[in-house]
């Protein structure tokens, strides 16, 4: 096989997998591997779930497409379960996180319109990853992402992540044209940042003073992945706009951006919509891995298994000559190296049967299902020191 017909956008390892089941993945020799990806943050309930196994069985049976021209009733179900979930007042169903928050900024150009705000300008954070459409792109940080693609629409204000005094800095120069600002409440892409603590309730009321929208990013962090159901919930707050994918679906792929208050209420017929966006299929999973994470006590686990797989790396990795700093909230877990090590998903799943994921050169992230219990989170903690430690004949 080879992969010279597909457009080089990824430099994917050589290793290849047809098999899922729980938390482990199988390659074609019939090696198992234990998953600490989970596809970025996307299978949370784990691979082949027998529920959702069920659910996409029987949905393609009876329904997979009719249209928005229609109303939806699995749409309709996953919408209320959401916006019951999150405390918000409406869903948008599209098909990808950038789409999502896609949605988001045109919620934002809207609300900024109907203020008679000529041209409304979104806050970002230095360092976001939003995703890969234009428009998310332009909300997006980083050279990589960004090289090639410079002339970008919309327009952004950029502050550093965890730093209010920016933030309250903005009003001077830019208040009357600011309309939201758009966050993750834990940067995943970059190496699992966390703000400080206080700082995103402190984000709420800066924007309630100043009537701008605060739009939470929480495709990565959210579903259960934080140990809440939504990042934001650690806080005590709620935003006005929040996007979610990845786990949203458990790999059908799915996204959504919800609303509340006036934000709700800025769309009518013919403003926004998407072909696929919140089909029976997709919806029905969504509703499923819900109801799993509730009878499995998935939440729960999240924050358990969390604390103490971050617990044990922060003892095995104490006196690691690689390592810079540990840090995450529940089952998103960063691990900061000195500097990159090279091929290190490779060695892991080559020498340890551990699927890791390295981001931004030099962090290793871990985002395993939620399901894992005491017994793989030892496993990842082996797996992980044993890449770590070097060994006689590695230069140092
Ligand atoms: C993955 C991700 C996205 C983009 O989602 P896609 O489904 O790849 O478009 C956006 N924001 C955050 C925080 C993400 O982690």
């Amino acid at each position: 096989m080879t992969a010279a017909c597909l457009m080089s956008t990824y430099q994917p390892l050589a290793l290849s997998f047809n098999k899922g089941l729980g938390t482990r993945l199988w390659d074609q020799t019939g090696r198992e591997y234990l998953d600490a990806v989970a596809g970025v943050a996307v299978t949370n309930v784990g691979h082949s779930h027998p529920k959702i196994v069920a659910a996409i069985t029987e949905q393609a049976g009876l329904l997979l497409h009719t249209s928005n021209l229609y109303s939806i009733d699995w749409q309709q179900q996953l919408a209320q379960k959401l916006t019951r979930l999150a405390g918000m007042d409406r869903a948008f169903f599209n098909n990808s996180g950038a789409e999502a928050n896609e949605t988001a900024l045109k919620i934002a150009r809207l609300y900024g319109w109907h203020k008679g705000i000529e041209q409304p300008l979104v806050v970002v954070m230095e360092n976001a990853f939003h995703g890969r459409t234009l428009g998310t792109l332009s909300a997006s940080d980083g050279p990589a992402v960004r090289l090639g693609f410079n002339k970008l629409p919309g327009d952004f204000l950029k502050v550093p992540f965890g730093d209010l005094k920016a933030l309250e800095a903005l009003q001077q120069a830019h208040g009357s044209r600011i309309v939201a600002i758009l966050m993750e409440p834990i940067q995943g892409e970059s190496g699992v940042q966390l703000a400080p603590p206080g700082y995103l309730k402190a984000v709420r009321e800066l924007c309630n003073r100043r009537s701008w929208l605060l739009m939470l990013d929480e495709i990565q962090t959210g579903i259960g992945r934080t140990g809440q159901w939504f990042a934001f919930q650690h806080e005590g707050i709620v935003p006005d706009v929040m996007t979610l994918a990845k786990g949203l679906g458990n790999g059908v792929p799915i996204g959504a951006c919800l609303a509340r208050g006036k934000a709700a209420e800025l769309f009518t017929p013919g403003s926004h919509g998407s072909t696929f966006g919140g089909n029976p299929l997709a919806c029905r999973v969504g509703c499923t891995v819900l109801d799993i994470i509730e009878e499995q006590g998935l939440l729960d686990n999240a924050r358990l298994q969390g604390e103490r797989l971050l617990g044990r790396l922060r003892t095995e990795l104490a006196d690691n000559p690689n390592v810079s700093a540990l840090r995450g909230q529940g089952l998103m877990i960063g691990i900061e190296l000195k500097q990159p090590i090279r091929d290190l998903s490779l060695i892991a799943a080559r020498d340890h049967g551990l699927l890791i994921n390295v981001t931004r050169g030099q962090v290793i992230r871990l985002l395993p299902p939620l399901t894992i219990d005491e017994r793989e989170v030892e496993m990842i903690v082996r797996g992980v020191s044993a890449v770590l430690t070097p060994t006689w004949d590695e230069p140092q």
